[in-house]
């Protein structure tokens, strides 16, 4: 059947909530994707920062066909050793003392949500506890995730959200400490904010909202479900921070393609707040999961694909710099790590260079208001660097005036 045909036909099957490229991927092979038509692609998108290891890692593809083999799932009424293994790993690369897996990133922030809530219910006896977020957060499509995610457009149609929040300006302490009192139990930001338009957090900030959330017992819950996972040249992006959080998200690669998401608490909170019969999950933390992430964090720790990233990182921000220096609509810059943006001026359209990308073998998403969004897998090379730097360039050439 022809592409066309096939996508008429998931446009009468599939709900339509996406505006889809008009290709249909079918297979996967270290940096490069191959649509139906056999047209390779370089991947800068990596499935929106999730396949951190590229595809087709033999070792991590023979870790999953084994636990299929041995046992997919049980329920969490058990224990089983995959998942005991990758708790296990988590909390030592993390420094966060419990985990509790999810099956996605927006279940994580629901998770770690409950947890705030259940953390100040238990020392006050109240409910109608608040929560501070950011502007141009984004923390996923469910509805408590979504009423912390400060975007008015994901937002209003499902008004009103669960939870008292509140919204305050990203990378400005002082519009944080203005919205404190008595009430609030926990702010919750993205270490390095993705979808809203790769803004990380400023030094300053993240160390005064930690000492504002310090003086008052109010949780800082930190999303790292995007810039998690070695992105950031830290297996964690606050650990470039030293500001530690009392609750994290994880997910996207954490299963590197396995559909699987985690929070993580530290001690004070695990003591504190859900107990028996607060929180549960049918599918989450199966062995298929634990197999998936135990291998994930063998081979990153293996590769030290954190030192590899440090290293070409570096070289991606280089030539981003360059590229902006030469074409004067870019207007920005801005990323950490593997997470990078280039914020074009209107009159270029990121949502057009991604098309024209992609007509010209090359995958290249959007974030917030006119950015382009590089998320490749964390195992690229300086040669894949450059082939996507000829295509960008060739593309900015005819937007030059
Ligand atoms: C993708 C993302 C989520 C939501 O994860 P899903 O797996 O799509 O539910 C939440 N927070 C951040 C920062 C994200 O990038």
């Amino acid at each position: 059947m022809e592409a066309n045909a096939w996508i008429d036909q998931a446009e009468h099957a599939i709900l339509h909530t996406y505006n889809r490229y008009q290709i249909i991927l079918e297979r996967g092979e270290g940096l490069y994707l191959y649509d139906t038509e056999g047209k390779k692609y370089l991947d800068f998108a990596a499935g929106i920062g999730v396949q951190a290891l590229g595809y087709g890692n033999s070792e991590y593809n023979a870790a999953l066909k084994k636990q299929i083999d041995r046992l997919l799932h049980t329920s969490n009424l058990y224990y089983n050793q995959p998942i005991i293994e990758a708790a296990e790993k988590l909390c030592e690369v993390s420094g966060m003392e419990r985990v509790f897996f999810t099956n996605s990133g927006t279940e994580a922030i629901e998770g770690a949500i409950k947890a705030a809530k259940k953390y100040a219910y238990e020392k006050d006896g109240t409910t109608d506890h608040e929560i501070i977020a950011m502007e141009h957060s984004f923390h996923g499509r469910s509805l408590g995730a979504l009423a912390v995610t400060g975007n008015a457009h994901y937002r209003e149609p499902f008004e009103p959200l669960p939870g008292i929040v509140k919204f305050a300006e990203y990378n400005n302490p002082d519009s944080v400490a203005a919205l404190i009192n008595e009430k609030t139990c926990a702010v919750i930001m993205e270490t390095v904010q993705g979808e809203g338009g790769i803004y990380p957090a400023a030094k300053e900030f993240l160390a005064g909202v930690k000492e504002i959330c310090e003086a008052r017992d109010i949780l800082l819950i930190l999303d790292e479900i995007q810039c998690g996972m070695g992105r950031s040249g830290q297996m964690f992006a606050w650990q470039n921070y030293g500001v530690k959080p009392d609750i994290m998200t994880c997910a996207k690669a954490l299963g590197c393609g396995v559909p699987v998401g985690a929070f993580l608490v530290t001690e004070k909170v695990a003591c504190a707040s859900l107990k028996p019969g607060d929180h549960g999950t049918t599918y989450g933390g199966n062995p298929f999961a634990g197999a998936a992430v135990s291998k994930v964090l063998d081979i990153f720790k293996e590769q030290n694909i954190t030192g590899h990233v440090q290293k070409i990182s570096g070289y991606l921000e280089e030539q981003l710099e360059q590229v902006k220096k030469d074409y004067g609509f870019v207007k920005a810059r801005r990323g950490l790590g593997l997470l990078q943006g280039l914020e074009l001026e209107p009159r270029v359209p990121a949502g057009e260079v991604s098309k024209k990308a992609l007509e010209q073998g090359l995958i290249l998403i959007t974030a917030g208001n006119n950015v382009l969004r590089f998320v490749p897998p964390l195992v690229i090379e300086r040669k894949h660097v450059d082939e996507m730097k000829e295509i960008l360039r060739g593309i900015f050439d005819s937007y030059a005036d």
